[in-house]
C-alpha cells in the first residue's frame, strides 16, 4: 500500500490549535492582554464590539515589535519569552508558547500595527485565515495595537456555538477584572460597543477593587499580609456579614497571574468558619508569591490551574493568616461599638424590622372536612383524601383530632396549645398527614418550593404577575458584571413582580417586588439567581425561566426550621396539592413518603 502519512499544513494545524487556545471572544481579549503586559506596558485599552463577535481590539504602549518580529509573531512556536526548556521552570512572563497569535490569526481577520520605541516609523500587518493579506511601513505611536475582527469566520460551526451576547460580554469582563486585579499598577480601561465599561487609573490594589467593585466594597475589605520562607500573601478578604451566595468575588493570584484553585479554596472557606452561613461563600482577593521553581503552572493555554510542592503549608498559612485578619479586624466589635449599623447594612433597609416569611392561610380549609375544591386540586392526590373520607365515613375531624392529640400528648409534654390538629409538625421540618393507607411525611421547605416555583413559573410565562410596590423604594450595590447577569434576565424578573432600575452602574433601584415575596428576600433571591445563572448559563427562553423560578423558590421557601402553625400546615398541603407535579421539587427531590399502616404493623409483630 502507499503511505498515507502527510505533515499537517500550517495553517491548518493553526486552525486545530486554535480550537484549543482560543474558545470563545474571552479568551482572545486574555491572550492579546497578556501579551501587552508581558511587553511591559502601563497602559492598556480594550475595544469590544458585539460581546467580541465583531471586534476584539487591544491597543498597548508597550514596547512594540519589529517589523520582523511582527511578521514572526504569527508563526507558531515563535516567542521570545523562552530560550530552552530549563526556562520553563522559571517562568516571569504570562505568554510563552509563542501560540496565541497564530492561532488567532488562523480564524479571524487580525490587524497588527506597531512600533517599538527607537524606531521611526512602525509596520502595520494584516492576516486573513493564517495568509498575510499586507504588510507595510505604518505611522503608528510606540506600542502595539492589535485588532481581531469576525472571530471564527472560517468556522461556522464555532461561530454558532458562540452564546449569547450578554454571556459572551460576562466573559470578557471576567477575563478583564482578573488581568486588571492582578496589575493595579497599570492603567486599563475597557469600551464596548463604544462606551466606557471600565476606566481603571493606575492605583493601589484597594483602590483598584473598589474601582472595579463599585465604591460601597471599600468598607468590606479587610487585608491581609503574611510572609513565611515559602510564601508571601498579601490581599484583601471580605468581612464575613457581606459574603454573597454566588461565588463571584474570588480571586487567587500566583505570581500576579489569576488561577483557580479549589485546594486553596477550601483553606478560605474554612477560615470563615462559623462565621458566614451556610451556603454563602466567602469572598478574597489574594496575591502569592512563590519561587517560580516552586510551582507548576498547567501548560495548558486556557487552564488556570496551578500545583504546589508546598501545598500543605501553604494552605494551613493561608487558612491561619486569614483566620488572624478576621478576628483582628473583627468586624463585631467594630461595628458595635465604632460605627453606625445602619452604614453597615447591606443595602438601604433602614429602620425596617426583618420578618420572618410567613404564609398566607385560608382559615376556613379543612382538607378532611371536604375534599379539595375541584378546580385546584390534583386528582391523583385528591384521590388519597377522598379515600380516607368514603372508606371509613366516621373518621371525621373530631377522630383525627383526637388521634394527634394523644401522640403529641405522650410525645411532646406541654406543647399542646393547638387543639384542631390533622396534621403535626415534626422537628420544624416535616409535616406528617394521615390518609387512607397510612400517613403522608411531608417536606415542608420542599413543598413550598414546588409550590412557588409552580406560581412563579406560570407568572413569568403568562406574564400577569401582581407587584407589590414598595413603599420605600430599595437600592441595591450590585458588581458591574452581577448587573450583567440581572440585565440578561430583566424582562423575565419584571414578569414574576419585580420592577427595577438599572441607572447606575453598579446598583439597582428596586420599587415592586412579587406580591409571594417578602421584602427581606430581596437581597439573598437576587445573589441567588446570579449564582444559579453563572453556574448554569442558560440559553434557552424556557431553561432562563425555570431557572429563575427554580432560584427563587429556592430562597424563597419556609425554612427547614420554621415553625409552623395547624392551619399553615394545611394550606401548605392544600397549595402543594394543586400542584402540578407536587411529589417533586424544582430540583428533583422528592417531596413527600408515605408509610404504610402495613409497615407500621410489621414493625409491632
Ligand atoms: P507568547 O506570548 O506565548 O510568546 P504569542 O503568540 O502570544 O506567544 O506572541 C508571540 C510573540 O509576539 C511574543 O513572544 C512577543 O514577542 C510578541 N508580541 C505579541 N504581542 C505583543 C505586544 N502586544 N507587544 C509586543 N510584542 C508582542
Ligand atoms: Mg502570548
Amino acid at each position: 500500500m502507499a503511505d498515507i502519512i502527510k505533515l499537517l499544513p500550517d495553517h491548518v494545524a493553526n486552525q486545530i490549535a486554535a480550537g484549543e487556545v482560543v474558545q470563545r471572544p474571552a479568551s482572545v481579549v486574555k491572550e492579546l492582554m497578556e501579551n501587552s503586559i508581558d511587553a511591559q506596558a502601563t497602559e492598556i485599552q480594550l475595544i469590544v464590539k458585539d460581546s467580541g463577535k465583531t471586534l476584539i481590539q487591544v491597543v498597548d504602549n508597550g514596547m512594540g515589535m519589529s517589523g520582523t518580529d511582527a511578521r514572526l509573531s504569527f508563526e507558531r512556536h515563535a516567542t521570545s519569552k523562552i530560550k530552552s526548556a530549563e526556562d520553563l521552570f522559571n517562568l516571569h512572563t504570562k505568554g510563552f508558547r509563542g501560540e496565541a497569535l497564530a492561532s488567532i490569526a488562523a480564524i479571524a481577520h487580525v490587524d497588527l500595527k506597531t512600533k517599538q520605541e527607537d524606531q521611526e516609523l512602525g509596520s502595520r500587518l494584516q492576516i486573513e485565515g493564517s495568509k498575510v493579506i499586507s504588510q507595510d511601513v505604518f505611522v503608528t505611536p510606540k506600542g502595539t495595537s492589535i485588532s481581531v475582527k469576525n472571530l471564527f469566520f472560517n468556522i461556522p460551526a464555532r461561530r454558532n456555538f458562540l452564546k449569547s451576547d450578554a454571556v459572551e460580554t460576562r466573559h470578557i469582563i471576567d477575563e478583564f477584572h482578573r488581568i486588571a486585579l492582578a496589575h493595579p499598577k497599570i492603567k486599563f480601561s475597557m469600551l464596548h460597543n463604544d462606551s466606557k465599561v471600565f476606566d481603571l487609573p493606575v492605583s493601589n490594589l484597594r483602590k483598584r477593587i473598589v474601582t472595579i467593585f463599585g465604591s460601597k466594597t471599600n468598607e468590606k475589605l479587610v487585608p491581609v499580609s503574611e510572609e513565611t520562607e515559602i510564601v508571601k500573601v498579601n490581599g484583601f478578604v471580605i468581612k464575613p456579614e457581606f459574603s454573597k451566595r454566588s461565588r463571584g468575588e474570588q480571586f487567587f493570584f500566583v505570581n500576579d497571574r489569576f488561577v483557580k484553585c479549589p485546594y486553596l479554596h477550601h483553606a478560605l472557606v474554612s477560615a470563615y468558619e462559623g462565621l458566614i452561613k451556610e451556603g454563602a461563600f466567602p469572598g478574597y482577593f489574594l496575591y502569592l508569591y512563590l519561587d517560580t521553581k516552586s510551582i507548576d503552572i498547567n501548560i495548558h493555554p486556557t487552564k488556570t490551574e496551578v500545583k504546589f510542592d508546598n501545598e500543605q503549608a501553604i494552605y494551613a498559612m493561608i487558612r491561619s493568616t486569614v483566620k488572624h485578619s478576621l478576628g483582628q479586624f473583627s468586624i463585631a466589635p467594630a461595628i458595635d461599638f465604632n460605627t453606625d449599623v445602619q452604614l453597615d447594612t447591606p443595602y438601604e433597609y433602614h429602620g425596617k424590622k426583618a420578618s420572618q416569611p410567613t404564609i398566607e392561610v385560608d382559615r376556613n380549609f379543612n382538607p378532611f372536612r371536604s375534599a379539595p375544591s375541584k378546580k385546584s386540586a390534583n386528582p391523583a392526590w385528591e384521590a388519597m383524601y377522598v379515600g380516607l373520607n368514603q372508606e371509613d365515613k366516621s373518621l371525621d375531624l373530631e377522630e383525627i383530632k383526637f388521634e394527634s392529640e394523644e401522640v403529641t400528648g405522650k410525645l411532646f409534654e406541654g406543647k399542646k396549645e393547638e387543639t384542631h390538629k390533622s396534621t403535626f409538625q415534626i422537628h420544624n421540618k416535616y409535616i406528617i398527614s394521615p390518609i387512607k393507607s397510612g400517613m403522608l411525611v411531608i417536606h415542608q421547605n420542599l413543598a413550598h418550593q414546588r409550590i412557588l416555583y409552580e406560581e412563579i413559573l406560570k407568572n413569568i410565562t403568562v406574564k400577569e404577575a401582581l407587584s407589590q410596590q414598595l413603599l420605600f423604594p430599595i437600592s441595591l450595590n450590585f458588581s458591574i458584571n452581577e448587573i450583567e447577569v440581572l440585565k440578561q434576565v430583566k424582562e423575565q424578573l419584571e414578569h414574576t413582580g419585580f420592577m427595577m432600575n438599572f441607572s447606575k452602574k453598579d446598583e439597582i433601584a428596586i420599587s415592586g417586588i412579587p406580591v409571594v415575596m417578602k421584602e427581606d428576600r430581596i437581597q439573598p433571591v437576587l445573589e441567588q439567581i446570579i449564582k444559579d445563572i453563572r453556574e448554569e448559563v442558560p440559553e434557552s427562553g424556557f431553561s432562563q425561566n425555570d431557572l429563575l423560578a427554580r432560584s427563587m423558590s429556592k430562597n424563597m421557601a419556609i425554612k427547614t426550621g420554621t415553625p409552623l402553625n395547624g392551619e399553615e400546615q394545611e394550606h401548605l398541603i392544600n397549595q402543594l396539592f394543586a400542584c402540578k407535579e407536587p411529589s417533586v421539587s424544582p430540583t428533583n427531590k422528592p417531596v413527600m413518603m408515605t408509610i404504610s399502616s402495613n409497615d407500621i404493623d410489621k414493625k409491632f409483630n
